[in-house]
């Protein structure tokens, strides 16, 4: 039986799909009895996906979002400053 500290060890392995058939069995049945393990796996994945994430998209869309909207705002004021201006 694997012990806490295998999993901890191969867990990466695990999510990047690196183990064998037997050795990805062998931490599932651990992770059937091991609550700690799974909560620990369960983190890991969700480290995987945001490192995913971040990696797949090099400038995050809100701040392109947000420097549109200044221009938007910018121009609509530069624009409203004339109409205000004259009478
Ligand atoms: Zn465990």
């Amino acid at each position: 039986m694997l012990k806490c500290n295998d999993v901890a060890s191969r867990a990466s392995g695990l999510l990047d799909g690196e183990l064998g058939t037997r050795s990805t069995l062998r931490l599932w049945l651990h992770l059937a009895i091991c609550k700690g393990c799974r909560r620990f796996i369960r983190q890991m994945n969700v480290t995987n996906e945001l490192v995913r994430q971040s990696g797949r998209a090099e400038t995050p869309t809100s701040i392109e979002g947000e420097e549109a909207r200044m221009d938007e705002i910018l121009s609509q004021a530069n624009g409203g400053g004339d109409q205000f201006g004259k009478p």
